[in-house]
């Protein structure tokens, strides 16, 4: 920091002490400069500055009624697509997988259609979304248009724009975080939550029984089988049963925060419910809960995470 010294004369100053106002404008002068000139504090060690997480992406909005029109569109993209659907030979998320049906439910809801990805009508959609993108809009269903979609999926969980700054949010302390009740939990299991994400939660699974009879018809849809876990657990976890997801869950697990929950949407036959095997996540996929939540549960302010259909995030707090 630089510093001026104040030439203050007292012969000359005394010129202006004519009358109280100007005597009191010089004596602030002098304080104020006398202050910025005192020795510097020593240097204090500076907090390593963070910055606020990024915007999310505007939340999606519900489909426009496309179904009747869903005939309509690029027929060679909806042949292309519908071929791909299942051969599509890629690595979405780091892991070689063939075909993007298990992403299709996501992929439809971001395009605002509710045309079957098989459709003409939902190239259309595909390459009007292209367009505004910039990307290439034949409405051909391509990685880089996943990677695009993915991206603005995924920058919608505050937990991963906070990732993505090198944050890893601390753990709430145990005395923050709410019970379950045992029917809330998949097979009984304790859940723990913080109380906001519980809350939500009940108010969605509510809606889910209610507007669709068949999520109803099996009182495990949508029970919870994982929701807080300690970030010491996830350790524990990693280090007794290799159990690392990819070294993520021991590192930085959502799941820490408290806002965090999976969901039983349903299994393959042979298949638990958290199995992130590519038929497991094929079938979920399909499921009348999955379906309704990728269709809802915005509406009650959860986001997903595309490669596990049963990973749901609250966004009503910071985590
Ligand atoms: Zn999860």
């Amino acid at each position: 920091m630089r510093c001026r010294r104040v030439r203050f004369k007292p012969s000359e100053a005394l010129r202006f002490l004519g009358g109280l106002a100007a005597a009191a404008i010089v004596l602030g002068l002098v304080v104020l400069r006398v202050t910025s000139c005192a020795p510097a504090p020593p240097p204090r060690p500076r907090p390593v500055p963070i910055a606020p997480p990024a915007a999310p992406p505007p939340p999606v909005a519900p489909p426009v009624e496309t179904t009747g029109a869903c005939g309509q569109g690029p027929a060679e993209a909806a042949r292309a697509n519908t071929a791909a659907l299942e051969t599509l030979t890629w690595r979405p998320f780091g892991r070689a997988e063939a075909g993007w049906e298990t992403y299709a439910p996501l992929i439809a809801r971001e395009l605002r259609t509710s045309c079957a990805p098989q459709t003409p009508g939902f190239a259309a959609a595909l390459a009007a979304w292209a367009g505004a993108q910039r990307l290439p809009a034949d409405g051909v269903m391509t990685e880089a248009a996943f990677a695009r979609l993915k991206g603005l999926i995924q920058m919608r969980r505050p937990f991963v724009r906070l990732s993505a700054q090198g944050v890893c949010p601390a753990a709430p302390a145990a005395g923050q975080l709410a019970s379950a009740a045992v029917a809330e939990g998949y097979a009984g299991k304790a859940i723990q939550l913080r109380p906001g994400a519980l809350a939500a939660y009940r108010r969605m699974a509510a809606a889910a029984r209610t507007e669709d009879p068949r999520i109803a018809a099996d009182p495990r849809n949508l029970t919870i089988f994982s929701g807080f876990r300690s970030p010491e657990s996830d350790a524990a976890r990693c280090a007794k049963e290799g159990n690392c997801n990819g070294v993520v869950r021991a590192t930085c697990s959502p799941h820490r925060t408290g806002l965090a929950m999976d969901l039983y949407v349903g299994q393959a036959p042979g298949f638990g419910p958290d199995s992130s095997a590519d038929a497991n996540r094929l079938f979920m996929s399909r499921t009348p809960a999955y379906r309704w939540l990728v269709a809802n549960a915005d509406r009650f302010g959860f986001v997903p995470y595309p490669f596990e259909p049963w990973h749901w995030e609250w966004t009503g707090e910071a985590p």
